[in-house]
């Protein structure tokens, strides 16, 4: 009863479309559970469409796509203190190394098995996250050098990330990105990857793009700008997350409804019920502030308080339509009618990034491919 259709065409299209824009390599991350689409489904759609690698935050998460059986190339980059390199190299995971302690790490783990490891440096031009400070560079680089030499690693590519401050900023990152790549080479290194862009250097900044990006929310078809919908970037949002009616209800004016009865209804109507709530990412916050759902192709309102499992909405004139089990469409392509899921982030403040990351581990993946209808 709580589905997230995820289109398959749509991701396929969104990657060919980044793929178009850049002409270079394609890192699609699909970190947080494929931005809550769904991890394995994502990356298999990704790599089909020609993804050059599968991006993601954890070891854990890359460890979990290789046991649901995606054997692309998978690269990860933010490590806890303890993980274990091991894993990675036994894996095939591709790592993004930032200081001299994880690059030793790895070489460890790669001499202990045998095997060569694969690394991208990841470089801080300005974030102030993780990567390494250009002081830290020279020795790090020297370092990967040496390994490289001996067989034990291949640096395969090197990294940055931005801040998304501002052309200007970009610009400054941008040059501090080439004194890294030029003191990689002076050490002996050709990396074959460059890459620094996400999504909004991707859509915005052919100049960032260098020979390969990294793009996440462009890949799920949504608009890393506030001020750009997906359809005016080519792009198409892959996910619809939809429910259906559980139960219809007619009722008189003054009727309170869900908790605090902070909304009574004005006239005599009908109430349907929704099994999704803010348990399954549904925010509690949207109660009261204007929302919409798509029920028989027709926009109508979320009424009272959002529960942990469920929300009311008031179908009024629609009433004699609709019947148990009929879908509601919670968010989705708008080009298709449904809302956008820009519509909650903005009453949220914030990001649709938020919005998706944050659907719940009761809503069921289904891929679809082909119309979803
Ligand atoms: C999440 C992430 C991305 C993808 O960002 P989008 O804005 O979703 O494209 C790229 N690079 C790194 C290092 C990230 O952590």
């Amino acid at each position: 009863m709580r589905v997230a259709e995820i289109s398959l065409p749509a991701i396929r299209h969104n990657v060919a479309r980044v793929r178009e824009l850049t002409g270079g390599a394609v890192i699609v991350v699909v970190k947080a559970g494929g931005y809550g689409h769904g991890a394995a489904i994502v990356a298999a759609a990704a790599l089909e469409a020609g993804a050059t690698i599968i991006g993601t935050a954890d070891l854990e998460e890359a460890l979990a796509l290789r046991e649901s059986g995606i054997d692309g190339p998978i690269l990860c980059w933010l490590h806890g203190v303890r993980a274990d390199f091991a894993d990675a190299v036994g894996a095939d995971i591709e790592l993004g190394i930032s200081d001299l302690d994880q690059l030793n790490k790895l070489a460890d783990a790669a001499a202990q098995l045998g095997k060569r490891a694969t690394l991208h440096l990841k470089v801080d031009t300005g974030l102030s996250r993780n990567g390494a400070s250009p002081g830290a560079w020279d020795e790090l680089f020297a370092r990967a050098a040496e390994l490289e030499a001996a067989g034990t690693v291949r640096v395969r590519g090197i990294f940055s990330h931005l801040a998304n401050a501002g052309d200007e900023n970009d610009r400054l990152q941008a040059a501090r990105f080439d004194e890294a790549i030029a003191g990689l080479r002076a050490a002996g290194v050709e990396p074959e990857l460059q890459h620094l862009a996400a999504s909004a250097a991707t859509l915005r900044s052919p100049h960032l793009h260098y020979n390969a990006v990294r793009v996440g929310v462009a890949a799920y078809g949504l608009s890393p700008f506030a001020d750009k919908t997906s359809a005016q970037l080519g792009l198409i949002p892959a996910m619809t997350l939809r429910s259906e009616i559980v139960a219809l209800r007619g009722v008189p004016a003054g009727t309170g409804v869900s908790y605090g009865f902070n909304h009574v209804c004005e006239t005599p109507t009908t109430l349907a019920l929704v099994p999704i709530g803010y348990a399954d990412g549904m925010p509690r916050a949207l109660n009261g502030a204007g929302a919409w759902v798509t029920v028989a192709g027709e926009p109508r309102p979320i009424v009272g308080r959002i529960g942990m499992d469920q929300f009311i909405i008031d179908v009024g004139p629609l009433a004699g339509r609709l019947k148990l089990g009929d879908p509601v469409v919670l968010f989705g392509d708008p080009e298709r009618g449904y809302p956008p899921v820009e519509i909650w982030s903005g009453l949220m403040r914030t990001i649709n990034y938020e919005i998706i990351a944050s659907i719940g581990p009761r809503v069921l993946r289904v891929p679809v491919d082909g119309d979803a209808a």
